[in-house]
């Protein structure tokens, strides 16, 4: 570590310590001043019952600081330890990880304790919980090099520790399967023209339900794995986390013997077409479609770009490969925008239609808004495949240079490469996909170059057909 940060580090110590201090006095304060009547009020505002105080941060040496067994990429669940996350007042000492369980619904939960609809030590109830399926444990679940941005015990924390939660320990599962069907429009109507089958197995009704396991992961950080990862030093990201989040958790820098971290964003789903058992077996062909959320598209349906119609591609592309024989894989990525949010993206919209929609300026548009044009880091996606043992990937149905990249960099090969049908394409997405061919994304066809790019324009605003 650098005499730098290390001062760095100590001062912002200093300063939290300060700070807590400071805290703390005003709480004794407006205690020591308010009549009883209000005092109840003060306690309420600083939620707790036991205690009157609320701490801001723990430091490592502090008096009763003792966090549960977590050794990240043991083998054995049991000598790895669960991940103990909880502020609980009974926990708050043994916490081996940072952050909250549930990422962002955290702050849902907080609303929840402050109007009083949720009791502070609510333990949840797992009766009937447990998954419907088990994925096979995996070597490259005790290999801390592959796995550092979700736990692979996550689905089996009740089992495990039970003995733990049984004790009365918050202890939760970050991970959870379970099994549903589906009714997709786009897929319904494969089914209904007779280009997809009813076989009885994926596809199990003329009306084209189809049966599908999911797993929801929540993302747990394996911070010194992540930095790596990642081509940082474990301090820097430390430091940036923590105040890229507002300073929302000083234990980023007060801890630096708390090595994971639940961080407040969203996670990840898993679509499973076939049989879960086949996706570790390097005999059975696999087609996988990565998909990263775009809310206006997948959900409602809009024209300015391609990713409902490849999500819906991937997902007739995977039953059609689980119906022969081999198993169709989706993950769903909560990274909205190129993890830019709904709110950047949209005003990129906006700079795009008025500063004369072409593909030539298309990522200039989003770097004058968000200073980068994307934020995805591909670089932790390739952990949902190892957890679920995959090596190889048949049919990779997308044509992003970062995730095929981030895949082969992780060790998995991808046989076959494959792009959107163009007509599935719609009219106004022909920006983007010329922009991201020209930026190297892949493609069979065509090339775009520059006189091209500036050709290729979008629907503007005063298009009277709007
Ligand atoms: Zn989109």
């Amino acid at each position: 570590m650098s005499e730098q940060v290390l001062s760095q580090i100590l001062s912002s110590l200093a300063s939290l310590q300060a700070s807590q201090e400071l805290l703390t006095s005003k709480v004794d304060k407006m205690q020591a001043d308010h009549a009883p009547a209000q005092e109840l009020k003060v306690r309420d505002l600083m939620n707790s019952h036991r205690s009157t105080r609320s701490s801001v941060s723990s430091y490592p040496n502090q008096k009763g600081v003792n966090p549960a067994r977590l050794n990240w990429g043991d083998a054995n669940p049991i000598a790895r330890g669960p991940i103990l996350v909880s502020r609980q007042s009974s926990e708050v000492n043994s916490r081996n990880t940072i952050g909250a369980y549930g990422g962002p619904y955290s702050i849902f939960r907080g609303l929840a304790v402050a109007m009083g609809d949720l009791a502070q030590d609510h333990k949840p109830n797992f009766e009937y919980t447990q998954p419907p399926i088990k994925i096979q444990q995996q070597p490259q679940w005790s290999d801390p090099s592959k796995i550092v941005s979700m736990d692979p015990f996550g689905h089996l924390t009740t089992q495990f520790y039970r003995k733990e939660i049984e004790e009365g320990h918050d202890i939760r599962p970050t991970i959870a399967i379970t099994r549903a069907h589906m009714l997709v429009p786009e897929v319904q109507a494969e089914v209904q023209n007779g280009n997809i089958p009813v076989d009885g197995k994926i596809v199990v009704s003329e009306t084209g339900e189809l049966n599908v396991h999911k797993a929801a992961v929540d993302p747990v950080w394996h911070l010194p794995g992540v930095a790596e990862r990642l081509n940082i030093s474990e301090d820097r990201l430390r430091r940036c986390l923590f105040e890229q989040t507002g300073g929302m958790y000083p234990e980023l820098v007060t801890r630096p013997d708390l090595k994971v971290f639940m961080p407040p964003i969203g996670g990840l789903t898993v679509y499973i077409f076939g049989n879960h058992e086949l996706l570790s077996d390097p005999n059975t062909r696999l087609t996988v479609r990565v998909h990263d959320e775009c809310n206006g598209s997948d959900v409602f349906g809009s024209d300015i770009c391609t990713c409902r119609p490849y999500l819906v591609y991937g997902m007739i592309e995977g039953i059609k490969e689980a119906q022969n024989g081999g198993v169709g894989l989706i993950v769903y990525f909560r990274k909205e925008g190129r993890a830019l949010g709904e709110v950047t993206k949209y005003l990129v919209y906006n700079a795009r239609k008025r500063g004369g929609d072409t593909a030539a300026k298309y990522f200039k548009r989003t770097e004058n808004v968000a200073g980068v044009k994307d934020m995805r880091f591909q670089a932790l996606m390739p952990d949902v495949f190892h957890w679920l043992g995959v090596t190889k990937i048949d049919r990779f149905i997308s044509m992003s240079n970062m995730k095929h990249d981030a895949l082969v960099d992780a060790g998995i090969k991808i046989l076959e490469r494959v792009p959107i049908p163009d007509e599935m394409i719609p009219p106004d997405s022909k920006v983007e996909m010329e922009a991201k061919i020209a930026a190297g994304y892949f493609t069979n066809g065509h090339i775009p170059g520059e006189e091209e790019l500036c050709r290729t324009v979008g629907r503007g605003w005063d298009d009277p057909s709007v």
